[in-house]
């Protein structure tokens, strides 16, 4: 088998051994409903309180503010969802951005079609960076919450959360932040940053799928999600889903003890790949901001060609990648986020977003670029467009 050069973290993540074997006595041995109250069942409960409290350390938050669901796009439906129904007689105005992910744009758009919620989307600037004064401005009496993603899982532009926090709080307003590509990527502290709600899910850090959170700030009246049981302070109700919760924490402490050592690895090998590919394929630019930038993401367009082609030619070397003309793939739209950022059809077409782990190395780096230069000069010498740009430009 030839070698996989995983670069689509931002996608998901492999669940680390360490996270699986912590996992594992949850299924077959502590298999106890935690709800229950015989003896048998505490280990299940003791485990999901120890998670909490793994979580919650992590985001300087307490225990109780965590409530676990069935991750990120879960945790982005209830945050808005339910923030509209129980402030309902404040008003239903919703300040977000045009760059979140769609787990928040089309809860949003729902809203505006079936409760006739008001959405403003704020644009970005050249860099994906929402300014901070233009939430301000959009905030009128109606305004019940303000949502703003920490990081963008395509470009990796990291938002002036502290800051937006702030005049969400001068104002009297609610703040939630869809942090599923911040969290364990980047220190947070909910206080600090004056963060009410933040979505957060395991697959994205090294835990398992189908487990994430949403972090709650003690007093929000926020409605229940899913009515049932009394799980999770009867906010979220359903049997937990124990051995995803045991991982989660294993998975939100690793990171949070690795981060620096981490980000300082990405960064490094992140840094080489895009001057590589600015340096030496020519018609390139790099996507989002250069300094305020997830440690692992390299976000590339390459004008004349298709994202697609791209993939596919790096999928047959064993490299997983992915493009912004297809985030969902099977979607020819070009990306939402980088439409926002101001890049024209075109040249959105011709994105290409890698996204490393720990574990790449900068002969995977040099290896992908290696090919990359190929794999463009071979696409451009059968593309039209490229042939007509030459001819003009001689
Ligand atoms: C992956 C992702 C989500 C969705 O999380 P799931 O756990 O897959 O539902 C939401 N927001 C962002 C920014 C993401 O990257």
């Amino acid at each position: 088998m030839k070698k996989l050069i995983y670069l689509d973290n931002a996608a998901t993540t492999r669940t680390s051994d360490e996270v699986v074997e912590a996992m594992l006595p949850y299924f077959g041995t502590y298999y106890g409903n935690p709800s229950s109250i015989y003896d048998f069942s505490a280990e299940s409960k003791q485990a999901i309180t120890d998670a909490r409290e793994q979580i919650a350390q992590v985001l300087g938050a307490k225990k109780e503010e965590i409530y676990f669901t069935a991750g990120g796009s879960e945790s982005d439906n209830w945050a808005v969802k339910a923030t509209l129904e129980a402030y309902a007689s404040k008003g239903n105005h919703i300040i977000t951005t045009k760059i979140e992910h769609h787990a928040m744009l089309h809860t949003c758009e729902y809203l505006e079609k079936v409760r006739g919620a008001k959405i403003t989307y704020l644009n970005v600037d050249e860099n994906g960076l929402v300014s901070p004064e233009d939430v301000r401005r959009a905030i009128t009496p109606e305004t019940i919450l303000i949502s703003v993603m920490f990081a963008n899982n395509e470009i990796g532009t990291i938002e002036p959360i502290r800051e937006i926090g702030e005049i969400a709080h001068e104002k009297g307003i609610l703040f939630h932040t869809d942090a599923v590509q911040a969290f364990g990527q980047v220190p947070i502290n909910v206080d600090e940053m004056h963060i009410d709600m933040l979505s957060s899910s395991a697959h994205k850090i090294n835990g398992p799928k189908g487990i994430g959170f949403l972090y709650i700030r003690k007093g929000v009246r926020i409605r229940s999600f899913i009515h049932g049981g009394a799980q999770e302070r009867k906010r979220r109700a359903g049997t937990e889903n124990v051995p995803g919760i045991v991982g989660y924490g294993v998975a939100a402490r690793r990171a949070a003890e690795t981060m620096e050592e981490r980000a300082a690895k990405e960064i490094a090998v992140r840094d080489h790949m895009i001057s590589r590919i600015l340096n030496e394929i020519p018609y390139s630019r790099l996507n989002g901001d250069p300094v305020r930038r997830l440690p692992n993401n390299v976000n590339v367009s390459m004008e004349f060609i298709e994202g697609e082609s791209m993939l596919l030619m790096l999928d047959s070397l064993g490299v997983c990648a992915s493009s912004g003309s297809a985030c969902t793939s099977g979607s020819l739209d070009p990306s939402h986020v980088l439409l926002a950022i101001g890049l024209p059809h075109e040249k959105a077409h011709g994105s290409l977003r890698m996204t490393l782990s720990q574990e790449t190395t900068l002969e995977d780096a040099d290896f992908v670029v290696d090919h990359l230069k190929e794999i463009v000069e071979n696409l451009r010498a059968m593309s039209p467009l490229y042939e007509d740009f030459i001819k003009k430009n001689r």
